[in-house]
C-alpha cells in the first residue's frame, strides 16, 4: 500500500509528478483515499432541451456541431456547441484551450458531464468533463461511475475526475483482502452491522448499487473517526499510566492564607469543582496535561492562580503565558494585587521587558528566588530558564501553536503540568474529539449576580441615537467601549477606518467633558499600556480599540460596548469581545452596528448574539453555520481534517466511533486480546501520523 503511486499502471513519472503535487498523491493508500464526491450513472441522461435553473449539475450526450476561439488575453476562450434531440448547450474552456482542441471535433459524439449555468438564458457548462461517447444498450443495470476531485491543472493534462477513476480502478484490480486486512474488533463490526474494510474500500469507489455505496462511507467515517479517537485516548492513557510526572503532594500555607484570607469573593460551585480536579490531577505522580473550559467571565484566571500558589506550596515555580502584552500586564498587575501581602514573588516578562529589569527576571527564574512568571510567549524564549518549573498555565491558548506550548514541556527535566486555558467554549464534542488527548475540565457557572447583557443591533445610520446612549451611560459614571474591526493587522485601510472612528467619537465626546483612550495593535507597549492604565483607573471614560481588547481584558466598570461593522466579525470573537462588559454587577450593553450590506451567515450571527449569552450555546452555532474546520483553537490540531467523516453531521457515528475507542481504552489499552490484534496492526502501520499530537 505504501508502493510509490508510479508503480501503478498508467501513472508516468509526468502523472506522478501531477498527482503528487496537485492532490498530495504519493502512494497506493494516498489513491485508494482519493474518495469519489459523486457518483454518476451513465445511463441516465439528461435532455438539454429539458435543463434548467434547478438542475446543478448536467449529464448530457450529442453532438458537436461547432468549435469556436473567441477573445484575446485573459478572455480568450474556446467554445463548443454539443447537440441532441432536444436543444443545444455551450461548452467553455477558459485554460488548457490548445489541448481541448486537439482532443475534441467536430461531428463527433461526446458525454458530457459538469456544472450547469445559464447565460442570456442558454444553458452552458464551464470546463466540463468530456469524453468519447457510445450509446449503451439499456440493459437494466445502471452502472455508478465515481468521480473524484481533480483540478484544472490536471484535467488538462488528461487526469480528469473520470481518469482518476480508471487509475483506482486499475488498483483495485491489484489489490486482495491481505492488502486491506480488516481493522476493527469483530464486535464492533456485528454491533453496527458493518461491511468488511476491504468491501468497504471497493465500494466507495465502484458500488454496485446506492445502498452499497452508502454502506461503505458509513463504515469508513466510523474508521476515521475511531483511530482518530483511539490515537489520541492512548496518549492521554499512556500519559496516565505511565508518565512520570511532579507530585503536588501537598496543599500548603500560600494556599491556605490565600483562600481564608485574601480571595475577595466566594468560589463558584464550577470553580470548586475543577480545583479540585486539577489538584487530583497533580497530586497523583503523572503529568498532567488539561484544557479548562468556561465561557467568558467564569473566573478562569483565579482557579489558575490558586493552582500555582499550590505549586508554589511544594516548592515548584509556575508560569502564566498570555497572548498580548496587554493580557499579560493585566495578568500581571491583578496577582500582583492580590498577592500584595503574601510572601510570593511575582515578576512579568515581555517582548518589551529591557535590559536590567529584563535581567533581574531571568535571574530570578534561574536562581529559583521567582515564585510566578507573568508575561507573553517571551516566557518560552531560550534564555529563559527555571530552576524548578513545576506547573505551566496558557491563557487564551488558540493564540499559540503547538510548538510554542511544547516549548512549555521542555522548561523543566521533568515536564511541567500543563493546563491550557480557553478564550471561548468550544462544543464538546468539538472539544472531546480535537482534545482528545488532554484530560478536560469546564467552568460551567458564572460568579453570582452577573446579569445577561443585553444585546442590540443597529443599522450605522443609528450611530448618534447610540452615541447619545452612551453619553447617558457614561453620566452614571460607566465607561464605554467602541470597538472597530481589525482583519488584518498590516491592513492600512483598517487603520484609516480606525482613525476616522476615532475622529468621529471625538466630535460626539469633546474635551474636557470626555476623555477617550486609544488601543491598537500598532502602537508601542507603553503607549498601550499607558492608555490602557487611563482607562482601568477611571481615567479616561471611553476607550476606542481594535480587537486586542479581546482577549481577558478587565474593567468592570465599563457597561456599553458599542462594535462598528460588526458584520465583519465572527461569532466567536464578537462574543469574546461582548464579554469585556458585563463584568460588574451593573446592567451592561452591547450593540452591533452594521452597515448597509450584510451577508445571510452575518445576519443569522448577529441574531445568535442578540438571541442569547450563553458561550457554549453559540459555540454550538458556530460550528453549525462554519463547520469544524474554521473553530478557533482546532484549526492548528489538524486532527479534524477527516476525509469523509464531518463532526456536525455525522453526530451519531462519532459517539458510537467514542464508545467503541474508549472501550478498547478502558478494558485493554495495551490491545493484547486477540479481538483487539486487527486495531493494533491497524495503528502499527499508521504511526507517523501522530508525531504533532505528543504536545498539548
Ligand atoms: P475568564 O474566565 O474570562 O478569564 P476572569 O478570570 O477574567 O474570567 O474573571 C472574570 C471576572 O470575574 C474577574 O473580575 C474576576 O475577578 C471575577 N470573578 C472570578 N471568580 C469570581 C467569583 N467566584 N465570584 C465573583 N467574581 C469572580
Ligand atoms: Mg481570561
Amino acid at each position: 500500500m505504501t508502493s510509490p503511486i508510479e508503480y501503478l499502471n498508467g501513472v508516468t513519472t509526468f502523472k506522478g509528478d501531477l498527482l503528487k503535487k496537485e492532490l498530495g498523491i504519493f502512494n497506493f493508500k494516498d489513491l485508494l483515499e482519493h474518495y469519489p464526491f459523486r457518483h454518476v450513472d451513465k445511463t441516465k441522461l439528461d435532455k438539454i432541451g429539458s435543463l434548467s435553473l434547478g438542475n446543478e449539475y448536467a449529464q448530457v450526450a450529442g453532438r458537436i456541431t461547432k468549435i469556436d476561439i473567441l477573445g484575446e488575453g485573459r478572455g480568450r476562450r474556446l467554445t463548443a456547441k454539443l447537440q441532441d434531440d432536444t436543444g443545444e448547450i455551450e461548452l467553455v474552456w477558459f485554460q488548457g484551450i490548445n489541448w481541448i482542441q486537439k482532443a475534441i471535433e467536430v461531428g463527433h459524439q461526446y458525454l458530457v458531464f459538469g456544472r450547469l449555468g445559464f447565460f442570456i438564458g442558454k444553458p452552458q457548462i464551464a470546463h466540463p468533463e468530456i469524453e468519447n461517447f457510445t450509446p449503451q444498450k439499456a440493459d437494466g443495470k445502471n452502472y455508478l461511475e465515481p468521480v473524484y476531485p481533480s483540478t484544472e491543472k490536471l484535467k488538462t493534462k488528461g487526469l480528469n475526475g473520470r481518469s482518476i477513476g480508471k487509475l483506482t480502478y486499475g488498483l483495485l484490480q491489484l489489490l486482495a483482502e491481505k492488502d486491506l486486512p480488516e481493522n476493527l474488533p469483530e464486535s464492533i463490526i456485528k454491533q453496527y452491522k458493518f461491511i468488511s474494510h476491504f468491501n468497504a474500500c471497493r465500494q466507495i469507489h465502484f458500488p454496485a448499487t446506492e445502498k452499497h455505496y452508502l454502506h461503505a462511507v458509513r463504515r469508513l467515517k466510523f474508521e476515521e473517526l475511531f483511530f482518530a479517537q483511539l490515537r489520541l485516548g492512548l496518549i492521554k492513557s499512556t500519559r496516565h499510566r505511565f508518565s512520570k510526572g511532579l507530585s503536588f503532594s501537598q496543599v500548603g500555607d500560600l494556599f491556605n492564607s490565600f483562600y481564608n484570607s485574601y480571595l475577595p469573593f466566594e468560589l463558584t460551585n464550577a470553580q470548586k469543582r475543577v480545583l479540585k480536579e486539577i489538584r487530583q490531577d497533580a497530586g497523583s505522580g503523572k503529568q498532567m496535561n488539561r484544557l479548562l473550559q468556561g465561557d467568558v467571565g467564569s473566573g478562569k484566571t483565579i482557579v489558575a492562580l490558586m493552582l500555582m500558589l499550590i505549586a508554589a506550596d511544594n516548592d515548584f515555580q509556575a508560569v502564566l503565558m498570555a497572548p498580548t502584552e496587554i493580557l499579560a500586564q493585566q495578568h500581571f498587575n491583578g496577582i500582583s494585587k492580590l498577592l500584595k501581602d503574601m510572601p510570593v514573588n511575582v515578576k512579568l516578562l515581555t517582548g518589551s521587558s529591557k535590559g536590567k529589569q529584563r535581567k533581574e527576571v531571568i535571574e530570578s527564574c534561574e536562581d529559583g528566588s521567582l515564585n510566578i512568571l507573568i508575561g507573553t510567549h517571551a516566557v518560552i524564549e531560550v534564555n529563559v530558564v527555571f530552576k524548578n518549573l513545576g506547573f505551566a498555565v496558557v491563557d487564551e491558548q488558540h493564540k499559540f501553536g503547538v510548538a510554542q506550548r511544547a516549548q512549555l514541556w521542555k522548561k523543566n527535566a521533568l515536564p511541567p503540568h500543563v493546563l491550557v486555558m480557553t478564550a471561548t467554549p468550544i462544543p464538546r464534542t468539538l472539544a472531546l474529539t480535537a482534545y482528545g488527548d488532554l484530560d478536560y475540565s469546564v467552568i460551567d457557572e458564572l460568579p453570582p449576580g452577573r446579569q445577561p447583557i443585553n444585546t442590540l443591533h443597529r443599522s450605522e445610520s443609528a450611530r448618534p441615537q447610540v452615541m447619545e446612549f452612551v453619553k447617558e451611560e457614561i453620566a452614571k459614571g460607566r465607561q464605554a467601549y467602541i470597538v472597530y474591526p481589525l482583519i488584518e493587522e498590516s491592513s492600512k485601510m483598517d487603520y484609516e477606518n480606525l482613525m476616522k472612528g476615532y475622529e468621529e467619537v471625538k466630535s460626539f465626546f469633546p474635551e474636557p467633558k470626555y476623555w477617550i483612550s486609544m488601543v491598537h495593535g500598532k502602537q508601542k507597549a507603553d503607549v498601550k499600556e499607558t492608555n490602557m492604565q487611563r482607562f482601568v483607573k477611571g481615567d479616561t471614560q471611553i476607550m476606542v480599540s481594535t480587537t486586542v481588547i479581546e482577549v481577558g481584558v478587565d474593567v468592570p466598570n465599563a457597561s456599553v460596548m458599542v462594535i462598528e461593522s460588526a458584520e465583519k466579525f465572527g461569532l466567536s470573537q464578537l462574543h469574546q469581545l461582548r464579554g469585556r462588559v458585563g463584568r460588574g454587577a451593573e446592567k451592561s450593553f452591547c450593540i452591533l452596528l452594521t452597515g448597509p450590506k450584510i451577508s445571510n451567515d452575518a445576519r443569522e450571527r448577529l441574531k445568535i448574539m442578540v438571541a442569547t449569552n450563553d458561550g457554549f450555546k453559540i459555540a454550538e452555532k458556530d460550528l453549525e453555520i462554519r463547520g469544524p474546520g474554521d473553530i478557533e483553537g482546532t484549526k492548528q490540531s489538524g486532527v479534524l481534517n477527516f476525509k469523509l467523516a464531518n463532526i456536525v453531521q455525522d453526530k451519531v457515528i462519532l459517539e458510537a466511533a467514542r464508545t467503541g475507542a474508549e472501550r478498547i481504552l478502558d478494558d485493554d489499552p495495551d490491545m493484547v486480546e486477540p479481538a483487539h490484534q486487527p486495531v493494533k496492526n491497524y495503528l502499527q502501520q499508521q504511526k507517523a501520523k501522530t508525531a504533532w499530537s505528543k504536545i498539548s
